[in-house]
């Protein structure tokens, strides 16, 4: 890998580039390709920005803010109007085609073995052909994803959503417009759009998409500038708030506090702008609170009855292999897990997976022993 051109490339002197590898700047050659990773955003260049060999460059997802409350949000970051798109819940990927192989990196820049097989069954390899430095910027979203399993979507494993376009060693996107019509032309699922609003509906047509979303146990929507001069901003349902909570305390020792203190927050300033009635809120607290502790109950209890705490995601995969570098990307990556053996089933093969929690695993443990917090 030649690191003056890349850092070249990417507007780093190539002392700095040397001076930051193997620190922010990570070199892996395993999955192939080879390439170098940023581990943190450094000079305006995102976390999760990838040089491969060649010196191409796929730039890291920028970071979407979020909205606490929608009317005012929306005035003050769009000048005229919005498009506004469901938000997926899964996680991010960009996939693109590198040395004639398509591949999905992972937000923080690896590439995910999984997710490179979801998309090279997804995706139309002739999309690369006709573009080759196209990157398609989407959420793997379902009931088989390892990283966020949701049962809500109307499938059965993992899909690829795509929501964003860009380009090799550019960081713009082509817009939601754009996007919609390259998915179309291609055959390319990609994430519902509800719809362009002016700036005065628009804080009341979104309340009504998110509380129906909601409602289905979706996560909510994506804000866009439809003329794409603004960056895009998210809105988040109050089930899904309360859903994430229900999923963290049950591993309460292994998330940062923060996690719960900002969804808690969310639900402050929702319930304050939408006005709730009575009975309205009386619901939204009793949905906060049992999310936070109904799960942590059960793992106290859990413990008490002296099974082990783990998160149990699973997998779907069609070939073997693809499971095999799985559990290699997940042992690289830090996460401790067990694998079950692969078992064949229509489609392909299902591996279940065990993440060990040890954080929580051991704190309860020691309180229900009488260690002192
Ligand atoms: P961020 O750093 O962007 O805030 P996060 O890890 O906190 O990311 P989220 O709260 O899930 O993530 O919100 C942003 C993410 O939402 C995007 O990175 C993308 O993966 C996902 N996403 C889902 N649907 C869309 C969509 N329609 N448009 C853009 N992003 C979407
Ligand atoms: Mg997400």
């Amino acid at each position: 890998m030649n690191l003056r051109a890349a850092a070249e490339r990417l507007g780093l002197s190539p002392e700095r580039m040397e001076r930051m590898l193997g620190r922010v700047v990570r070199d892996s050659d395993w999955p192939t390709p080879r390439l170098l990773r940023f581990d943190k955003a450094v000079s305006g260049i995102e976390a999760g920005t990838v040089v491969f060999e060649e010196d191409e460059i796929v730039y890291g997802y920028p970071k979407i803010r979020r909205a606490m409350m929608l009317s005012p949000a929306i005035k003050r970051c769009f000048p005229d109007g919005v498009l506004v798109e469901e938000k997926m819940n899964g996680h991010n990927v960009r996939v693109a085609s590198v040395d004639g192989r398509i591949i999905a990196l992972t937000r923080g820049g690896f590439i995910c073995p999984y997710s490179t097989e979801v998309a090279n069954d997804q995706i139309p390899p002739e999309i690369f052909k006709d573009n080759p430095d196209l990157v398609l910027c989407g959420e793997m979203a379902g009931p088989k994803n390892p990283y966020v399993p949701k049962e809500v979507y109307p499938i059965e494993s993992m899909d690829f959503y795509l929501f964003d376009v860009s380009r090799k060693g550019r960081r713009d996107m082509d817009g939601s417009s754009r996007t919609h019509a390259l998915a179309e032309e291609y055959g390319i699922r990609s994430v519902p759009l509800f719809g362009k609003f002016g700036l005065d509906e628009a804080a009341g047509e979104i309340k009504e998409i998110v509380m129906d979303l909601g409602a289905r146990g979706r996560e909510g929507v994506v804000i866009k500038d439809p003329e794409n001069q603004k960056s895009p901003i998210k809105y988040t349902s109050s089930e899904s708030n309360c859903k994430d909570l229900e999923f963290a305390f049950r591993y309460y020792n292994d998330y940062g506090q923060d996690f719960f203190f900002s969804r808690v927050v969310r639900e402050g300033f929702q319930a304050a702008e939408w006005s709730d009635g009575e009975d309205e809120f009386i619901e939204r607290c009793f949905r906060l609170g049992k999310s936070m502790l109904g799960p942590m109950r059960e793992t106290v209890e859990a413990k008490i009855a002296g099974e082990p705490i783990v998160q149990e995601v699973e997998i779907m995969v069609k070939d073997l292999q693809t499971a095999a570098d799985f559990e290699e990307h997940f042992r690289r990556m830090g996460v401790r897990a067990l694998f079950d053996p692969p078992l064949s089933c229509p489609g392909g093969h299902l591996v279940k997976i065990k993440r060990l929690v040890m954080s929580t695993n051991d704190k309860t443990e020691s309180v229900i022993e009488g260690q002192l917090w």
